[in-house]
């Protein structure tokens, strides 16, 4: 054990997809597109993580991203002819450059699922574009990755079934419409209010069978974008304001009651920053400590039943961008305190 004493960082057990190409060009945008590297050199900084930890993705195929996206939507994107309003309606500019990236995010969320279905759990520094539909795209989302990613799994035989937990402060109406809510399944909503004073929802307000391959949970701020919310299996519609302790509360509920339902053989989690009490575009009170109890709940629930779990990043725009770098970095930490152990280095 020698190399520990010279070098305190273990190595960490499990991989972190990311490119230095994940930067999107977007220009001055309140989506700090430079996030992924920022995020990147915090966590060799912090020597949370080595280089050797990461993991380079490849370019997600048409014929991937045509898993879910339509082809007409797919050769809009390749051929640089969206209309103007369609543009308007994604929040970026378009550019090939942007579709190039938005395809290697898409290729790391491909290649995150495929590690953590290996090692149990693994993370994609980038992605969770949870706003993309099958025909267009919105709010700073190009493509849904880990949706092109579920289905390249399913195609590869490698999982029949998935669940996508999406803890981005907007609801995953991408997410949502692509999956749609379990066939013969009633969508659950959970009402606003006070997790504490409410039970946790009854097996009357479940069916016991759903036979959809993908079950979609999403807890988000009720009143904010996306204004139109198409149903998730299970949606916690959160009030203004909501406390770290309301929220772990919610999301506990959200996944016991999802994981009674469903069982899945990967978990999809979107770990979004902008919870945070300071988010520009989120009305949510989490602090940053309340962000990384969110993440290890999430982690510590897929680990005590054998799921594999991949994470992507979605959304963050604190007013200080070192406060996102900070949450999408405890994501990592987060894994760490939960997987190490479990899990034999390598
Ligand atoms: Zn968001």
């Amino acid at each position: 054990m020698e190399w520990l004493s010279k070098d305190r960082r273990l190595m960490l057990p499990f991989k972190l997809v990311y490119s230095e190409k994940y930067y999107l060009p977007i220009g001055e945008h309140v989506f700090r597109a430079d996030k992924f590297r920022l995020i990147h050199d915090r966590l060799l900084q912090q020597q949370a993580a080595k280089e050797s930890d990461f993991i380079a993705p490849e370019a997600a195929s048409e014929t991937d991203v045509m898993l879910v996206h339509s082809p007409h939507y797919v050769n809009k994107l390749m051929e640089g002819s969206l209309s103007a309003r369609e543009e308007l309606q994604m929040e970026i500019p378009y550019s090939p450059q942007v579709v190039e990236a938005f395809l290697l995010h898409t290729g790391g969320s491909i290649l995150a699922a495929e590690r953590a279905l290996e090692d149990g759990v693994c993370i994609n520094i980038g992605g969770g574009f949870h706003h993309a539909f099958p025909d267009h795209g919105e709010g700073f989302c190009m493509i849904n990755d880990f949706a092109v990613a579920i289905r390249v799994m399913q195609k590869r035989g490698r999982i029949r079934r998935a669940m996508t937990v999406d803890c981005d402060v907007h609801q995953g109406n991408g997410t949502a419409a692509i999956f749609g809510a379990a066939a013969g399944h009633k969508p659950n909503t959970l009402p606003s209010g006070p997790a504490t004073t409410l039970s946790a929802p009854t097996a009357a307000n479940m069916s016991s069978a759903p036979s959809k391959d993908v079950f979609t949970i999403s807890l988000h701020q009720e009143n904010n974008y996306p204004y139109v919310k198409p149903a998730s299996s299970i949606d916690v519609n959160l009030p203004d304001g909501c406390s770290d302790a309301e929220y772990l509360a919610w999301l506990d509920n959200a996944l016991s009651s999802g994981l009674r339902q469903f069982e899945p053989e990967l978990i999809c989690y979107v770990a979004g920053a902008d919870p945070f009490r300071e988010d520009q575009l989120g009305g949510l009170d989490l602090s940053i400590e309340g962000l990384k109890q969110r993440d290890e709940l999430v982690f510590r629930a897929a680990r005590a039943r054998n799921i594999p779990v991949m994470a992507t990043y979605a959304g963050g725009y604190a007013v200080r961008i070192e406060d996102t770098v900070t949450i999408h970095c405890n994501t990592v930490l987060a894994a760490a305190e939960v997987y190490r152990g479990a899990v034999t280095p390598r």
